[in-house]
């Protein structure tokens, strides 16, 4: 099986957070890829500070369903062009 992983909040454990980073066009894969990560920390928009920040493998049904349905709705726009 397939494993996803999530970024949560030392503090809280929250999922919505950020890091900052700089990033470059690429003309080959067509995206945004970051190339250099300004902050060392990362922001939790649930506590409102710059804090650590750990990564997790997706154990939650629940979130593997939203991934999944995620996946699907993003092929399908690509299939549709
Ligand atoms: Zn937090």
């Amino acid at each position: 099986m397939t494993e996803y992983l999530t970024y949560r909040c030392n503090e809280c454990g929250s999922d919505n957070v950020e890091y900052s980073a700089y990033v470059q066009w690429d003309l080959g894969s067509q995206r945004w890829e970051i190339y250099e990560q300004v902050d060392d920390s990362g922001y939790c928009f649930k506590c409102g500070s710059y804090t650590d920040i750990n990564e997790e493998v997706v154990t939650s049904l629940k979130e593997i369903a939203q991934i999944t349905i995620a996946q699907q709705e993003r092929n399908h726009d690509i299939s549709n062009g």
